[in-house]
């Protein structure tokens, strides 16, 4: 299997191709910049069968509708990211421009549900903090963590349905548990490992737990 991310828009998002060994896709957090998102996918001949959102914070989700219309594929997030992805003022869209396109989801899942395409299966962790209904997606040693941990630092609590506590818990009870060689691509910035994370991550500084 694959990762191949493209990095979108004007703060430098992480849109992630994910695919297997019969070119069956997934895209992850198509932020912006379609266009380019489309070349990948017609160069490596993929079939895209999922579109999945860690959350519906704009610089996430500006390439959904244009993208679904181009491949067919559906839309999932989270049930508790429902009200974000379609309030402008919650999911940022509002402050970028005002013909911004809401993005239409097709499925909402929730905590340990399964997303398979072809040979591939994330599992949904929800883990809220940098928003209500962020998630990560974790499967094949990968986990996909949107904004919520970074190399070596954390997403934001400071927007709309953020929350410190919730963000160390979820950082440090769950995405720490994971096995220490798993890769971590997140939503800005470099891959990583649980591993490097819990050495040098700055989620402690910021956690009282
Ligand atoms: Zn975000
Ligand atoms: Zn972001």
């Amino acid at each position: 299997m694959v990762v191949k991310t493209i990095i979108t828009g004007n703060i430098e998002e992480n849109c992630h191709l994910f695919w297997d060994e019969n070119k069956h896709c997934m895209v992850i957090d198509p932020g912006d910049d379609c266009s380019r998102i489309l070349k990948e996918i017609s160069e490596q001949h993929l079939f895209v069968g999922k579109i999945i959102l860690t959350h519906g914070h704009y610089d996430h989700v500006g390439a959904v509708n244009e993208l679904k219309k181009a491949t067919g594929a559906a839309v999932i997030a989270h049930e508790e990211e429902k009200e974000l992805i379609v309030n402008p003022e919650l999911s940022l869209s509002r402050y970028i421009s005002p013909d911004f396109s809401i993005p239409e989801v097709d499925f909402y899942v929730k905590e340990g549900d399964v997303i398979s395409v072809g040979s591939l299966s994330l599992t949904v962790m929800h883990t809220p903090g940098h928003t209500q209904g962020g998630m990560c997606l974790y499967g094949h040693g990968i986990l996909f963590s949107g904004d919520t941990v970074f190399y070596g630092t954390l997403g934001r609590w400071d927007f709309p349905t953020g929350d410190l506590s919730k963000l160390t818990h979820s950082i440090i009870q769950r995405i720490f548990s994971l096995p220490d060689d798993t890769i971590i691509h997140s939503g800005h910035g470099p891959a990583t490992t649980v591993g490097a994370e819990k050495q040098h991550n700055e989620v402690f500084r910021w956690s009282s737990i």
